[in-house]
Order: C-alpha cells, then sequence, then structure tokens
C-alpha cells in the first residue's frame, strides 16, 4: 500500500520570501489589530480600513518569490502524486506559483475576492478590490476566512487527515484552531508526525521535531521522505 502525506503550512515558510509572519516581531500584525481588519465585525464597522489592508497585501505580494521550501514541496507531490495533499493557512500563493497542485488554501487566497450578494462570484484579483460585483453589482469582499468564520473545504482535510501515514507542519505556531489540531487529528489516526520549525512547538501530538529554517530544513527533510 502507498504511504500517504498530508503537509499543513503556516506563515513561517513563507518569512523568507519576504511575507512578514503573525506573530513574531515586526510581524503584519503589529500595526493592524486583529479584531479590525481580520473579523467579520471589523469589516462591517469600518470595510474601507479592511479592503486597503488586503490591498496592501495583496501589492506586497507581488515583490515575494517562492523560496527552496516552497519548491521542494512541488518535488514531494510530484513524487507522491495523489496521495499528497498539501493545506495551507496562508493567502498568500506562493506554493501555486512555485508549482503545486494538490492545495487546500483553508484560509482563503489573497489574489481572490468574492461578491457579498450570492457569495458565489468568486474571481482573481491583483490589483485593488473591485467596488462593486462585476457580475451583479453588489459590494465585494476579500476571500479570506477570518477569525470566527469557518474555513474551507474541513471535509476534505478531515478525510485525508484520518486516512494520512505521515503528516509534517512546517512554520506554523499552531495556535489558531482548527488548523492546530490537524496534528492531533493525524497522531490519533496513526500518523508519524512531524514539526519543521524555528521553535518547538507545545502540546504534544508531535514524534520528530526539526528545528531550523524552512528553505533549510524542508529541502533536506523531502529529500529523505
Ligand atoms: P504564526 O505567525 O502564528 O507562526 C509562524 C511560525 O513560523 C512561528 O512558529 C515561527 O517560529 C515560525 N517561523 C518564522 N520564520 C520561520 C522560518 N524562516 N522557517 C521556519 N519557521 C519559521 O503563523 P501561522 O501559524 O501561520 O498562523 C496561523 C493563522 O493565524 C494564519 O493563517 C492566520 O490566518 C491566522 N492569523 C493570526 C493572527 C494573529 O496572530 N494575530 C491574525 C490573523 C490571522
Amino acid at each position: 500500500m502507498s504511504k500517504k502525506i498530508v503537509i499543513l503550512t503556516g506563515a513561517g515558510i513563507s518569512a523568507e520570501s519576504g511575507i512578514p509572519t503573525f506573530r513574531d516581531s515586526g510581524g503584519l500584525w503589529e500595526n493592524e489589530p486583529v479584531q479590525l481588519v481580520a473579523t467579520p465585525e471589523g469589516f462591517e464597522s469600518d470595510p474601507e480600513r479592511v479592503i486597503n489592508f488586503y490591498n496592501k497585501r495583496r501589492e506586497a505580494l507581488k515583490n515575494a518569490e517562492p523560496n527552496a521550501a516552497h519548491h521542494a514541496l512541488v518535488q514531494l507531490e510530484e513524487k507522491f502524486g495523489d496521495d499528497f495533499l498539501l493545506i495551507t493557512q496562508n493567502v498568500d500563493d506562493l506554493h501555486q506559483r512555485a508549482g503545486n497542485k494538490r492545495v487546500i488554501a483553508m484560509h482563503g487566497e489573497l489574489l481572490k475576492v468574492r461578491c457579498l450578494g450570492s457569495q458565489e462570484h468568486v474571481f482573481h484579483c491583483t490589483e485593488d478590490q473591485p467596488e462593486k460585483c462585476p457580475e451583479c453589482g453588489a459590494k465585494m469582499r476579500p476571500h479570506i476566512v477570518w477569525f470566527g468564520e469557518i474555513p474551507f473545504e474541513m471535509d476534505r482535510i478531515q478525510k485525508a487527515l484520518a486516512k494520512c501515514d505521515l503528516f509534517a507542519y512546517i512554520g506554523t505556531s499552531g495556535a489558531v484552531y482548527p488548523a492546530a489540531g490537524f496534528r492531533q487529528l493525524a497522531k490519533l489516526s496513526g500518523a508519524h508526525v512531524v514539526c519543521l520549525n524555528l521553535e518547538e512547538i507545545s502540546g504534544g501530538y508531535t514524534d520528530e521535531f526539526i528545528k531550523g529554517k524552512a528553505s533549510e530544513v524542508v529541502p533536506k527533510w523531502v529529500e529523505e521522505v
């Protein structure tokens, strides 16, 4: 039987591509209180602030390129094919740009916006968010999962975690649920659980910790898998 691999990535894998993480000093959220820019309530009370915040992040993404860690995960997918799944909490498009195809962007995508009318009109957006939906004229919002909202494709994620043999979480502080609970689900399903990060993550359910920068440790680890 073939080995099934599930990878979870967080902001740490994109840090060396120049995209700030959330909690580290100098992080993205230092100047922007999370409750104002990453909650439905924040959007309701000041949509312009929220839209500007994501417009700026979209602009910054243009200067970022995938790093060695992103590229290594493409090699892993090429090797394992349908037995590979990459779940990312990141809203940047660096995994997709590197060439990963089997990706679930569970917290949404910075380069997409959706309309508040049907919620089904989702558009690719590389510049500032359009004011109105080109399909129906309704207001638009970033295609981002905010605090208090349910991440995308949770059914598919849970099924993959229940069947995987190897689960690796990379560059994530393990502080935001439900993603923070994925290692537990994988472990209880019998998977070997590996953490690749700058710092050890507390809370257990991890068999192996590989300390270091993602661009250095991920390519080495991929060669060994
Ligand atoms: P995080 O910033 O919480 O954690 C990043 C982790 O990466 C840290 O453990 C850090 O030590 C590690 N790291 C940093 N540079 C690294 C490198 N070069 N190589 C390897 N590891 C490195 O980010 P996260 O875990 O992705 O956050 C989870 C989710 O939290 C995000 O997807 C986001 O949706 C959400 N979020 C958090 C906040 C907040 O913290 N206030 C606000 C909004 C959203």
